[in-house]
């Protein structure tokens, strides 16, 4: 459902109300000539009253039968908070999940150089037992004289990809002209970091019938971040993963500064499953397994990670690729980590 209007009021019903109940109350909303968002919780459901603040008002919702609570939502973002929807969101593409209890590991490429490359990199992560396959096929460079990607070619590879190991693929949109193609091949659509705040792209996203992996901009806060996400959920699409994958700071040693405060934070915030990208944040290979034990540690619902059969000939970011012959070894560990924080790397379901 397309939501118009921000969600104003928080509709509690109590823990035995009846859909009945929770009906009574949508239609009273429809009167008034408000919307209502129901969210079916573990513990109650709770309805976001979107619509005219005045004539929500003049409601006397307090006194329907089975409204526990009524509560103004204060925070500028609305469908991403916990306080509308108190249940993780758990992302299943191709029986793969991310969320709750089940942790994601996303692993590939930077980039999809050429079929071998890809093909290679894709049997080793998805042997190891990863969740999903990364790899751009439209990349976001700094320099305009640097690759930027096969475009729709690579698209082709990887689903050649997806079809010999059953990986859903993960891939960036960079262009609204490129909506159409990429929707047609990708499982995840990756927003990249310098374009947490296109707002036009993450509306187009929005209408999309598929999950999207947001990155935090490297100058973006976390209210920012949240706040990109609402864009794509208010057109519809409530499926969107937040990726932390560092951000700017004075430190010089590292390419960005890991920001792992913000995976507990963001949980306090959204229902929305986060995870963590440690290969560009430190533009480095040895920091990789380090940082994605601390994430994972930390209560991330899944990494993504970067993966190449031979970093040294990498057309980008390879000091920062993991080996694939490593890769198994790699996963094993954060899979550990992960366990201590009560998730499991998914199997299939
Ligand atoms: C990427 O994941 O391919 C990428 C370019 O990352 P970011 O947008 O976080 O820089
Ligand atoms: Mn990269």
């Amino acid at each position: 459902m397309a939501v118009t209007g921000s969600p104003e009021l928080l509709i509690v019903m109590n823990a035995h109300a009846t859909p009945e109940e929770v009906e009574h109350v949508v239609d009273r909303l429809a009167e008034a000539g408000a919307d209502a968002h129901v969210t079916p919780g573990r513990e109650a459901t709770v309805i976001g009253a979107i619509g005219e603040r005045d004539a929500l008002a003049a409601l006397p919702l307090e006194g329907y039968p089975g409204v526990e609570q009524v509560l103004p939502i204060l925070k500028p973002y609305k469908l991403v908070s916990r306080e509308l929807s108190p249940d993780p969101t758990v992302i299943e593409v191709r029986g793969r999940r991310i969320g709750d209890d089940a942790f994601g590991l996303v692993a590939g490429p930077c980039t999809v150089e050429y079929r071998e490359q890809t093909l290679e990199t894709a049997r080793a992560v998805a042997q190891a037992g990863s969740t999903m396959l990364r790899g751009g096929a439209f990349k976001p460079r700094t320099s305009p004289y640097t690759f930027s990607g096969l475009g729709e070619e690579a698209l082709t590879i990887l689903v050649e990809a997806r079809e010999e190991t059953g990986l859903p693929i993960v891939t960036e949109l960079m262009d609204p002209r490129h909506v159409e193609a990429v929707l047609e091949h990708a499982d995840v659509i990756q927003i990249g970091a310098r374009n947490m705040q296109n707002f036009t792209l993450l509306s187009e996203v929005g209408r999309a019938d598929k999950p999207v992996l947001l990155k935090r901009g490297p100058a973006a806060s976390i209210e920012e971040l949240l706040m990109a996400a609402e864009y794509v959920l208010k057109e519809g699409n409530e499926n969107v993963i937040l990726c932390e994958r560092g951000i700017r700071t004075f430190e010089t040693a590292y390419r960005f500064t890991l920001d792992l405060m913000a995976i507990p934070v963001l949980k306090q915030h959204t229902h929305l499953p986060v995870i963590v990208d440690p290969s560009h944040a430190a533009g480095r290979r040895d920091l990789v397994l380090p940082m994605s034990l601390a994430a994972a540690a930390a209560g991330a619902d899944g990494i993504i990670v970067e993966v190449h059969p031979e970093p040294e000939k990498a057309i980008c970011d390879g000091p920062q690729q993991l080996r694939t012959e490593e890769f198994a070894d790699y996963l094993r560990q954060v899979e550990a980590a992960a366990r201590l924080a009560g998730k499991q790397l998914a199997e299939t379901v």
